[in-house]
Order: structure tokens, then C-alpha cells, then sequence
């Protein structure tokens, strides 16, 4: 036995390594074979479930019957890095991210402050870089920051507009977004200290786009009343629909009436990298902050998301903070401190997961999977649309085709009944667990959708796919 056991020996680490590396393999080779959704029993969900709420032991355990546990834990959930994965918006989670992840976990860089790992930093930097020039078309100079999802980039882009725009005090603080933006960006300006009262919903045009020119009288009303708008958020594929905002208008509008412009595109915004993307996200690089998502549309892990922002000076105003124990940090020249950017301080060297993928595959390879979910979405616009039981509203702007069950007639009743049909088929296309969809509501009716954005989604699954919901569609 080694005398300190946190630390293996050479032979016991390779050992601990072959262990989890087989397991990984064997669960990634057979993603396409696995149920899109967990088999257990509720009962048996529930036993699994309490098994998992117990405290560590004392002793030791044995890595090989943890990890069967943890592969029982991994099977009681839906298959979200799986091709049958089209629910929400899907995150696959690339391998090569994990062996990155792996990496960068075992080497513990520091990430907080660019000096303690300098070349680390430049690296992150470049990653943001690439983001922000390449992905968003924003002018050199611009930067940003990696964050743990979309909903800290929103929140941090809430943080600095505000700080920017209305600087101390607070008071009539007003900011605009539609109904289809994802809940995060009302919650961020919560955060941010704008009460949910000066949140404004703007109305949406027929295609479900914010309308700028509602947005501009709720403006000029709100100025009039003696209150101070600052933020118009738009969004650049919605979560419900996949819909972009007009973003050239809403940019016009917020340089004219001197509010900071944020774009969500946290689903969206990496189809930016293909031709058909960057006609449909034209005026994002109008932007003066973005929320990108590379845990959903770059196929990172979960807790990889993206702010960038055309000014970082405004970001490092509202976020700077340092304390004496921090004397000794140099400042690392060209490279940023992301802990002078963000709310976070500690945290790990967040770019190398992005950093070796795009490197290792290049980018081209990123350009082509997401045409490849352009075209899948098209081909399932087209096949839906020929199914006389349901309605398909919509062209699908990015990767997300939505749709629901026709209703008899014109009547309400016939509208409320179609919707109970919708959820009953919900649960039918789901019980095959070759696909998971989920659902929403768009002006009151309820609405499935079929989001493709795991890079592991391909024609095959896709006409699987169109076969279950075409049947089930049709028996009723
Ligand atoms: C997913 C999503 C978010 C939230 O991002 P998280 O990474 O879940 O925090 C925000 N906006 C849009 C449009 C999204 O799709």
C-alpha cells in the first residue's frame, strides 16, 4: 500500500486510466445503440436515486464497482450526448474535449488571473478572440470572457451595460426583450438590480420576431416618463422556435436611442461560421455584447459558455476588483485577468477544451457538422410539412423545426383539443426512445419541436425520426 493514497504511483494512475478510459469508450461506441431516455421504473428511479443521497465512507472503495454505480447513475437520465437527442437545445459533449478537460483537470492551471499561467491565458485569449472576430465578425480589439454557460454571460453583459449606461445609481433603469427570450435574461437583469417591473416584454410580428418599431415607441414612452432605458436584448435564434430577432433594425434603433445592444446567442450564434448562418445572423456584429453557447452549437461539455463584448474596457470597469493579498501578481501584459472581467475568480484554464478540439479537428470541421444540422432541419421542415395531421408553421431560420397537431377547425374548442393531442403525441414519439422531442407554447398553442444540434445527429437518425412522428401522427 503507498503511504499516501491521494497520491497513485505511475502503474496505479495507468490502472485508474485504463479503467475509466474503457468505460468511456465503451458507452461513446454504443451512443447510437443506447434509448434516448433513461428504462427504469419510477419505482426503481426512486430506490437509484436514494442509493446516491448517501455520505462517503471512512475507508476506501474500489474504482472498478464505483464506476458501475456511476454507469447506473449516467443510464437514469435522458441520452443527452446521444443522436436521438433533440429535445431543449441539445449539448453532445466531444471527446476530444474530454481528453482536453482531462488534461487541464490533472495539470490545475490557474485561470483566474493571466500572470500564474501566462501562455495558458494567451491561449484562453485566443479562443475568445477567434469568438469574437471570426464567429461574431466584431472589430479587433474586441475580447470577452469564458464563462460556465449562457446564463453567466448574459448575466455579465446585464452587469456591464448597466454599468456603463446608468453608472451608481440605478434608479429607472429600463431594459427591453421579447417574450421568446430564454428566461435568463430577465433573471440576469434581476441580478443586475432592475426591478422585474422596468423589464420590458416587447410585442413580436406575426413571425415571431421582436418589432422594432414597438420596441422604439416602448422606448421613447418609458424616456418620456422620465425613465432611463439602457438595455435592448435581442436574441439571435430563440429557444422555443429558433427564430432571429431583425437584428440590423434593433442595432439601429439601440445606437439611435444610446442603449447597449446585447445579442443572445447562445443557440444560435456558432452558425455564424456557415454561409446560410452568417445571411440569417447578418447585423450581430452590430452588437455591442453577445451570449454564445459553446455547450450547445461547438459541441463542448456542459458548463463551457461565452461572452463577447466589442468594448472589453466596459466589462473590466463593471467587474475590476483586487485585494492586498494580490500584490504579488504582475500584471500579464497583452492577455486580460478573466478574473477582472467576470464575477468568477479561481477557475480552471476554461479555453484548452475549446482550444484543442478546434486545433486537433480545425474549424472547417465545426463549419461542416453545423450545415449538416441546417440541412437536416430543412429536410424535416419539408417532410413534416406533407403530414395532413399537423401544422408546420415555420421555416426554420437555424436548426429547430416546430410544429403542432392541426386542429378540426377554427374554433378555440378545436384548438384546445388539437393540444391535447400534441402532448399525447409528445409522449408517444418519447415512449420509442429512439428520439427524445420536447415542447412549448407559441401564441397559446402547444407546440413541439425537433431541435438538432448534436454533432452526432445525422440523415439516418433524423428519417428514424420522421418515420416515428409521421406514424404516430397519423394514428391520432
Ligand atoms: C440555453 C440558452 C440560454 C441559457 O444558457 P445556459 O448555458 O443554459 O445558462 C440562454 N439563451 C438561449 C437562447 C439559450 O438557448
Amino acid at each position: 500500500m503507498h503511504p499516501f493514497p491521494l497520491e497513485p504511483d505511475r502503474a496505479t494512475m495507468t490502472e485508474m486510466g485504463r479503467l475509466v478510459l474503457d468505460r468511456v469508450i465503451d458507452r461513446t461506441e454504443n451512443l447510437a445503440a443506447r434509448p434516448a431516455s433513461g428504462t427504469l421504473s419510477p419505482q426503481a428511479e426512486t430506490e437509484l436515486v436514494r442509493s446516491f443521497l448517501t455520505p462517503p465512507p471512512a475507508r476506501s472503495g474500489d474504482l472498478e464497482a464505483l464506476l458501475a454505480r456511476l454507469d447506473d447513475a449516467a443510464d437514469c437520465a435522458l441520452e443527452t450526448a446521444g443522436p436521438g437527442h433533440l429535445a431543449y437545445i441539445p449539448g453532445s459533449g466531444l471527446y476530444s474535449a474530454a481528453l482536453a478537460e482531462f488534461y487541464n483537470r490533472a495539470v490545475n492551471r490557474y485561470g483566474g488571473l493571466a500572470s500564474v499561467a501566462p501562455a495558458l491565458a494567451a491561449l484562453e485569449e485566443s479562443v475568445i478572440r477567434w469568438m469574437a472576430e471570426e464567429v461574431c465578425g466584431l472589430p479587433e480589439g474586441s475580447g470577452g470572457l469564458l464563462t460556465s454557460g449562457g446564463s453567466m454571460a448574459t448575466f455579465s453583459a446585464t452587469v456591464a451595460a448597466r454599468h456603463h449606461r446608468l453608472g451608481e445609481d440605478l434608479a429607472g433603469g429600463t431594459v427591453y426583450t421579447s417574450a421568446f427570450a430564454h428566461h435568463s435574461v430577465a433573471k440576469a437583469a434581476r441580478l443586475a438590480g432592475v426591478p422585474a417591473a422596468r423589464i420590458r416584454t416587447v410585442p413580436h410580428t406575426p413571425d415571431l420576431r421582436m418589432d422594432p418599431e414597438a420596441a422604439a415607441a416602448m422606448i421613447r414612452a418609458d424616456r418620456d416618463a422620465g425613465l432611463r432605458p439602457f438595455l435592448l436584448v435581442a436574441t439571435a435564434g430563440t429557444t422555443d422556435t429558433g427564430t432571429v430577432d431583425p437584428l440590423p433594425q434593433l442595432a439601429d434603433l439601440a445606437r439611435g436611442e444610446g442603449l447597449w445592444f446585447h445579442v443572445d446567442a447562445a443557440y444560435g450564434g456558432f452558425f455564424r461560421l456557415t454561409r446560410r448562418g452568417e445571411k440569417r445572423l447578418a447585423g450581430i456584429e452590430e452588437a455591442d455584447s453577445i451570449t454564445l453557447d459553446p455547450h450547445k452549437t461547438l459541441f463542448m461539455p456542459f458548463g463551457t459558455g461565452a461572452l463577447v463584448v466589442r468594448d472589453p474596457a466596459a466589462l473590466h470597469a463593471a467587474h475590476d476588483g483586487t485585494g492586498s493579498y494580490l500584490q504579488d501578481m504582475t500584471a500579464a501584459g497583452s492577455v486580460p485577468d478573466s478574473g477582472r472581467l467576470g464575477p468568477e475568480l479561481t477557475h480552471e484554464i476554461r479555453g484548452l477544451r475549446a482550444w484543442l478540439p478546434l486545433h486537433l479537428h480545425g474549424v472547417d470541421a465545426f463549419r461542416e457538422a453545423l450545415d449538416e444540422k441546417l440541412d437536416l432541419a430543412e429536410h424535416i421542415h419539408e417532410v413534416l410539412s406533407g403530414v395532413a395531421e399537423l401544422e408546420v408553421p415555420q421555416q426554420p431560420d437555424l436548426s429547430t423545426v416546430v410544429f403542432s397537431v392541426r386542429p378540426a377547425d377554427d374554433s378555440e374548442a378545436a384548438a384546445r383539443q388539437a393540444d391535447e393531442t400534441g402532448r399525447r403525441l409528445l409522449e408517444r414519439i418519447n415512449s420509442h426512445r429512439r428520439v427524445v422531442l420536447s415542447s412549448t407554447v407559441v401564441d397559446h398553442r402547444y407546440t413541439l419541436r425537433v431541435c438538432v444540434v448534436s454533432h452526432r445527429t445525422h440523415h439516418d437518425r433524423i428519417t428514424e425520426a420522421l418515420d416515428i412522428i409521421t406514424a404516430e401522427a397519423r394514428r391520432g
